[in-house]
Formats: C-alpha cells, structure tokens, sequence
C-alpha cells in the first residue's frame, strides 16, 4: 500500500486542485488531505481521523454518506448501460424518470427539464436558452444579464462573470461585458445601519431601477439570484426581497432565473427555495442536491412561456444547438432517482426543516452574546456566523489575521468541518440534512471551543 508521504509527493507533482493556493501547495506548505470514506454525517481519512462533516462536502451531500440505496442504482445502471447519449429524442428509463420527477417536485408553472453535469454548465446552458429565446422573439439587443455582488453561479467564462466575488474575476479578464451586477441583499452590511428591513429592501429596489435605467430595460434578458446567497457569505434574503424584486423584473420584460444549486431539493427545509420564498422563476438551476453528489447531474427547469419560445426557435431553425456527450448521464440519472426517492423515505425536507430551526437557535444562543460575532444567520439546514473585530462598527478584521480560515481550522482539530467562506470572516455550515439534534449540538459545542480559541471568550 501507498504511504501518506509517497501520496503527498504525488499530489504535490500532478494533481492541479481547483480553489487551492497553488504554489504554496506545491511547495508543501498547505497538507494534502486524502478521503477514504463516509458515512451518514461523518468521513474519514487516510489516518483513520473521523470528522463530522458539517458543510456536506460543498452542501451537496444531502442524503449523507455511505447511502447503498444510491450505490446500489448506480451500480445496476452501470452494469445495464453505462452510456447511452441523449440527443435526437433519446434517453433511458433512468433519465425519463428523473424528468418526471424533477417537475413533480418544481413549482406549477414550469414545463420541462435539460440535464447536464454541474451547476457551472447549467447556469451556461440557461443563459443561452435566454438568448436564444430573445432571438426567437425578435429582440436581438436584449442580452444583459443582472447578477448580484456576492452572488455564486459557478466558474465559466459566463458563470465566472455572473459570480459576484473578486477573486473569481481578477486576472481572468472577467466579467464579460454582457454581465451586470446590482447590490446584494445583504442585511447586515448594509450601507446605513439606520435602514430597517423595509428601507434596505427598498433601496435594494432602488439600485436595481437605477441599474435597468442606466443600462435601458431593452437591453437586459434576465436577473440571475440564488434564493439566499450562498458561497457569498450564505445570507437569507430580508423580508419582502423578492417580491419586491420580482415585480420591477416583470415591469421591464425581464426573466428572472432561480440558481437553486444550493437550496433545491430541501437545504430549506421546503423542497425548492423558490416555492420556500414565493418566487416565480422562469428558468432554475439545479445540482449538487438533485443526485446528493453521488455522481455529477444538473438541471435547467425551464417554465411553459420559456419553453414555447424554444419550440417556436426549433420550428424556424431545426434542432437546437445545444448539448453535451453526458447530457443527462444514465448513471446519474439513476443516482438521481434513488436519492430523490429517498430524501421523501427518510423524510428530510421536514428534518431540515425541524433540526435546522434547532440547529439555528442552539448556534445563536451559543455565539450570539460573543464580543466578536457580528451576526448569526440562517435558514434551514443553512448557517453563518460572521465575526467582526468590532461588534458596534461591525468593523472588518485585518484579512491578514485569517480570522474565519484560523477558526476553521481549529473547529477541524475538534472534528468538525465548516467553510471559511471566501469573502469576509465568515464561518458557513451546511451539513447533510439528515443531521441528528445530537450531531447539531456536536457542531455548535466545537465552535465554541474553536472561537474560543482563536478569539477568546
Ligand atoms: N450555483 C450555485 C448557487 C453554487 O453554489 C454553485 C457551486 N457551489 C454553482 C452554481 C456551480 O456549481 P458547480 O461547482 O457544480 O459547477
């Protein structure tokens, strides 16, 4: 068998990690972490170290680990057919299924599901099904799109441009020009602490007019929003957001797209974040929870008035050009299934609804009153706690000091995984959500202990 060292060295000589400091990991300086196992809320390492996994891998482990209902399907699939592609009408048992139950679990209004392989491609995929449909209309100009600051939609070239964090953008020449950003609705920061929830909403609304003025509504296609913002510092929208947002939307013709890579399929503790908060989307996004990571799929829900245009688009031109080899990957399909089935048997929309209410309150009791924690914050399975170095100010710590990486790493050498959020001292937890009250007050006991340590009592 390998050593841990002899891994590492392979590691640092071959293997270029995504979102890693790539020199410091090349030089040794940054460990190389190898996962040998899971199961339910747990993984292991190679040293046999077990860790609660509070963040569910990338909040995509819905189902948790070591799922054999799930391992099974793929199996059985992979053995009956492992690829079959799904052009010209094609598909298998597995994929039709899934289809079905995917709209069975959307809102009303939408009509039809494109699947590919992660939430980057998909959000690629429904920004040209929202050209194409403005083409097929005959409004050639309208092409912008509104994305938010702070907001996540992946790391394409588009998708890089629609995520609204700096370190996505510099040195890669991004956003591209056809992209636009407005203001997060980002209660806690924002830029008059006198505002209520109502005046933020309101002058939420208000830059986002001023946005479409400046920019003319003719020429803008849609408005891209995660129903609570997620690797942006996993923020719950204020009160009234989206209805408000929604109806300026609806006034300049523009489409509004649901990325519920995170909150689809219960993170909220209601199926879909956009029934939870009232939004009528024309197009969502799904991922990570559609399979709970158990292989890559994704989804472009695309509602009836979207779809109509796309079947008037094919009637003028022929197929639609749009695909890939894995679009809706037998394996996945079947992974899909299986674990949709079995987040209704164990009935974990309703457990994240409850334990992530427990969840919640045990983190807001227990850090709350802490001289350094700005804000605690949530919804669902869903939490942050964000610290400052003044609570008053709500001022910033020097980003030198690694303030949230540092607690991060302390709450791993107590066993448990949270993320350092990438922008600001954030410390974010989305764990599967088949959490256990014990296994919540786990997490929020060893948080304590790791702020504790790092900024005192
Ligand atoms: N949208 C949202 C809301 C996400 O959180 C993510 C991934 N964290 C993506 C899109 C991109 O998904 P992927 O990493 O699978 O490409």
């Amino acid at each position: 068998m390998l050593t841990n060292d002899q891994l590492a060295q392979w590691d640092r000589e071959n293997f270029f990690h995504p979102s890693t400091h790539l020199a410091q990991h090349a030089r040794g300086e940054t460990p190389t972490r190898v996962i040998t196992g899971g199961s339910g809320v747990y993984i292991e390492d190679r040293d046999g170290k077990k860790m609660l996994d509070g963040f569910a891998g990338l909040y995509c482990v819905n189902v948790g680990y070591g799922r054999s209902e799930i391992a099974d399907a793929i199996a059985a699939q992979a053995k009956e057919l492992a690829y079959y592609h799904a052009y010209v009408g094609h598909g298998t048992e597995a994929s039709i299924k899934l289809s079905k139950m995917v709209l069975e679990r959307a809102p009303e209004n939408m009509s039809k599901v494109y699947f590919g392989l992660g939430g980057s491609d998909a959000n690629e995929t429904n920004i040209k099904l929202v050209w194409y449909y403005n083409n097929v209309l005959g409004r050639p100009e309208k092409k912008k799109i509104i994305s938010r600051w702070r907001g996540y939609h992946g790391s394409g070239l588009m998708t890089g441009s629609l995520t609204g964090l700096e370190l996505f953008h510099k040195k890669f020449d991004l956003p591209l020009a056809q992209v636009i950003h407005t203001e997060a609705p980002y209660y806690y920061r924002r830029p008059d602490l006198a505002q209520s929830e109502e005046d933020f909403v309101a002058y939420c609304v208000s830059e986002l007019e001023a946005l479409i003025e400046r920019e003319g509504a003719d020429t803008i296609a849609a408005f891209i929003g995660e129903p609570v913002l997620g690797t942006g510092g996993i923020v719950p929208p204020p009160a009234g957001y989206w209805k408000a947002i929604q109806s300026v939307l609806k006034k300049h013709d523009i489409l509004l797209i649901a990325d519920e890579v995170v909150t689809g399929f219960g993170r909220l503790g209601s199926m879909m974040g956009t029934t939870h908060y009232g939004i009528e989307a024309d197009i969502i996004t799904i991922a990570k929870g559609l399979t709970s990571a158990y292989a890559p799929l994704s989804g472009s829900i695309v509602s009836d008035g979207v779809w109509k245009v796309l079947e008037q688009g094919t009637d003028e031109l022929g197929p639609i050009g749009h695909g890939w080899t894995y679009s809706a990957h037998p394996i996945g399909a079947a992974a899909g299934v299986a674990n949709l089935e079995l987040i209704d048997t164990l009935g974990l929309v309703g457990n994240a609804k409850e334990i992530g209410a427990y969840f919640n309150k045990a983190l807001q009791d227990a850090l709350g009153g802490h001289a350094n924690v700005g804000d605690v914050r949530g919804e669902g399975l869903l939490a942050a706690v964000e610290f400052v170095a003044d609570k008053d100010g709500r001022t910033f710590f020097d980003p030198a000091k690694k303030v949230g990486p540092s607690i991060a790493t302390a709450l791993l050498g107590e066993g448990v995984i949270a993320r350092a959020m990438p922008q600001g001292d954030i410390l974010g937890f989305a764990p599967p959500l088949c959490l256990t009250r014990e296994e919540a007050d786990a997490i929020v006991g060893a948080t304590v202990k790791a702020v504790e340590s790092v900024l005192g009592a």
